[in-house]
């Protein structure tokens, strides 16, 4: 369920509104005919729709500047708090990144140049009537733009500056911390917002709010490695080249597959069925450790509790597994025979290699 629908396409990219945008144009045109009637809501219907084609603008800033780094953007949509352009991937390089950040509020900035070229004027004291049918058109499109390009630099995620300043951060630490950081702002600011919003009786700051909270949590939650892990498949992801061990092997068996392979899990396979469970080298270590025969059988150390999952099963779900404590997650056919097994490391190697 995403929230959004489409509206069709335009310059190579799929345009989509949220729902939450309607609400944004339903609450303006509401406030405008309770207090000027049907002329007033005609006046500001003209006024949503110039304004979504400042938004619509806005992401195209992005996407185009984008674009200019082979970078496709497959989709954009609109939300209350300016639109959101879904790159295919995120430009390797920081300042090409500050770039396509920095595009979508330059576009709002061009547009306020050449409506104060056409004679608007952009009153401060113009935002409080904002909705109202008193103040001309273009002066309220030149407000409004302003005040886009001003929101989205704000240095804290989701917003466009929050990119700019992870951007900046990952030039002094990694890109995890930088992103923490900007995420943390983030918040602060959806914080600061909603009791603006509350305050000030502005359903739509609330709103905003939310939707800032809840986009820099998500961002802070490592996106990049959840939507990687959505697209790849546990095929893709599995170990297929294994030493394995027998059920009659002993703890000097395992002992010596630890040293002659790189594996620190070892799967113990049997004719039939097949994997009875893995003996992981901690397991051992501490087994030998305790003083224990070497001729024990490697049984007495394995983990049995082994979940499995089908080939074309997503990495999210396995993750999933892992995070609950599997030493491996094994990757089985139709017929349940072990054909590989994913661990934590590789799923790891999986990610450095994507470039995630
Ligand atoms: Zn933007």
């Amino acid at each position: 369920m995403t929230w959004s629908f489409s509206l069709g396409r335009l310059l190579g990219s799929e345009l989509r509104v949220h729902v939450t945008f309607l609400l944004l144009l339903a609450w303006v045109g509401f406030a405008a005919y309770s207090a000027g009637g049907l002329p007033a809501a005609i006046d500001n219907l003209i006024f949503v729709l110039a304004l979504f084609a400042c938004v619509v603008a806005h992401e195209f800033g992005h996407a185009l500047m984008a674009r200019r780094y082979g970078i496709k953007t497959p989709d954009i949509t609109l939300l209350p708090i300016g639109g959101l352009a879904r790159l295919e991937r995120m430009p390797e390089k920081p300042m090409q990144e500050v770039y396509v950040a920095l595009a979508g509020p330059a576009v709002n900035i061009v547009i306020w140049i050449v409506l104060v070229a056409l004679g608007a004027g952009t009153p401060f004291e113009t935002f409080a009537q904002i909705d109202s049918p008193g103040t001309g058109l273009l002066d309220r499109l030149a407000y409004i733009n302003l005040l886009l390009a001003a929101f989205n630099m704000i240095p804290a995620f989701p917003m466009d500056g929050g990119r700019v300043f992870r951007a900046l951060l990952c030039l002094r630490m990694d890109r995890v911390k930088a992103t923490r950081l900007a995420a943390i702002g983030g918040q602060i600011v959806a914080i600061g917002l909603g009791f603006l919003g509350l305050s000030t009786a502005n359903p739509i700051l609330v709103l905003i709010a939310v939707f800032v909270f809840i986009a820099a949590n998500a961002e802070s939650q490592d996106v990049a490695l959840r939507s990687a892990a959505r697209r790849v498949l546990a095929r893709d992801a599995m170990i297929t080249e294994f030493h394995a061990l027998s059920p009659s092997d002993t703890l000097s068996t395992a002992a010596q597959a630890v040293i002659h392979t790189t594996q620190h899990e070892f799967p113990v396979l049997e004719d039939d069925p097949g994997l009875l469970g893995f003996v992981t080298r901690d397991r051992l270590f501490a087994a030998l450790a305790s003083d224990q025969p070497r001729s024990t059988s490697a049984l007495s150390v394995m983990d049995a509790d082994i979940p499995s999952v089908a080939l074309t099963t997503g990495l999210e779900e396995v993750l999933e597994h892992l995070h609950k404590g599997a030493p491996a997650i094994a990757v089985v056919t139709h017929g349940g025979r072990m054909v590989g097994y994913i661990t934590r490391e590789n799923i790891g190697e999986l990610m450095v290699i994507q470039g995630r």
